[in-house]
């Protein structure tokens, strides 16, 4: 399989959508990141790689850094994570608080904001230096010691995340989190603000592509049946409300953020980023998905 000639002919065909959707801009630092940009990366566990246009930029994870901090809470906690956060996919938007509410402060799935907000509390609790063990693990799985944090990305959140805010306040009121609501959210901003190039992303995933290989990363160990929940729950819940429509489209297990990028895996095969900052009203990568739709059709690979 060509992977480069494929992604440069993808890339052609999904140029007609390059205007389409918005930037998420309730987050004042990333309004500021221009919107007409994009990149894209595959690797595949026997080490084939193609790389197009802005492959090597970096830009905010965003939710994309849930997946590592439930790799490291899955790893810490095993199953009794599932005591405080369950693994169903919601139908409700990321930041919702109804669903919460009705369902007593257990947030559906980890990767919904208050999810999420479960997992930096938990994480929070157990590891010695949280925000350095975290970015730690990141670098390992990746293979890249110069990822980091970006402070301004987490401190403009914060300054405005009422919704996060209100979130950390439900879960605090049911007991489901236990450190202080300034602490959690800091750390949990910290690691959204992650930045990433997609070529950093796709070897990263390739870790959770391939679940036959040894999972161990900076002392966070998974075993392979880990690995495989993992992806079924990229699967279910890794596109906000779309992740049915995401199924549809392009049939793999991945996660998406509102800076713009999705990270993928065909287990057994390959891992793959992409990154557009515009965003459809659901909050993914409207390029993104475009791109992904076409590689899982050409290539004829997908989980489906
Ligand atoms: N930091 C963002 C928030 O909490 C993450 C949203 C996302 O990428 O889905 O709203």
């Amino acid at each position: 399989m060509d992977y480069q000639q494929i992604l440069e002919r993808i890339y052609q065909s999904i140029l007609p959508y390059a205007k389409e959707g918005k930037q998420a801009d309730y987050i004042p630092e990333l309004a500021k990141v221009n919107p007409d940009q994009f990149g894209m990366s595959i690797h595949t566990i026997y080490g084939e790689e193609a790389s197009i246009e802005q492959a090597d930029t970096r830009f905010s994870i965003q939710s994309i850094s849930k997946v590592f901090a439930l790799a490291m809470c899955l790893s810490i906690k095993g199953d009794d994570l599932w005591l405080k956060v369950g693994k169903e996919p919601s139908g409700s938007s990321f930041n919702s608080l109804i669903q919460l509410e009705v369902e007593n402060g257990i947030p559906r799935n980890p990767f919904l904001n208050a999810g999420a907000i479960v997992m930096a509390d938990i994480l929070y609790s157990h590891l010695e230096n949280p925000e350095d063990d975290f970015l730690a693990f990141v670098r390992a799985v990746s293979g890249n010691e110069t990822i980091c944090y970006n402070q301004n990305v987490a401190m403009s959140e914060r300054e405005n995340g009422y919704l996060n805010a209100a979130i950390a306040n439900l879960l605090k009121y049911h007991g489901t989190i236990e450190n202080d609501i300034e602490s959690v959210l800091h750390f949990y901003f910290m690691m959204c603000s992650i930045e990433m190039s997609c070529r950093e992303l796709s070897l990263a995933f390739l870790a959770f592509a391939n679940h036959r290989r040894k999972f161990n990363y900076a002392g966070i160990e998974l075993t392979a049946s880990q690995v495989k929940r993992m992806n079924a729950i990229m699967q279910t819940c890794g596109f906000y409300d779309e992740a049915g429509e995401f199924a549809y489209l392009v049939g793999l297990p991945g996660k998406s953020g509102v800076g713009g990028g999705i990270a993928a895996i065909y287990p057994l095969q390959y891992s793959v980023a992409v990154w557009s900052p515009r965003l459809n009203p659901k909050g993914n990568s409207v390029m993104g998905i475009k791109a992904l739709e076409l590689l899982t059709t050409e290539t004829k690979e997908s989980i489906f």
